[in-house]
């Protein structure tokens, strides 16, 4: 079962909605930031990054 109450994984935020990405918690406000985010964005590697630690990072 997953745990919806997990703080997001980018930005630590607690008690926020968000979905849930290969176990990891992100929230409205960075899902919204992963697409908005160009890649002309200083902001857009971190994003990328830990999109990319996540999705390929092993759950059990
Ligand atoms: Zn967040």
């Amino acid at each position: 079962m997953e745990d919806t109450n997990k703080s997001c994984f980018l930005c630590g935020a607690s008690d926020c909605d968000g979905i849930i990405l290969n176990g990891e918690k992100i929230c409205k406000a960075c899902e919204e930031k992963i697409v908005n985010t160009n890649v002309e964005d200083p902001d857009y590697d971190y994003y990328k990054d830990n999109v990319r630690i996540i999705l390929f990072s092993e759950h059990a």
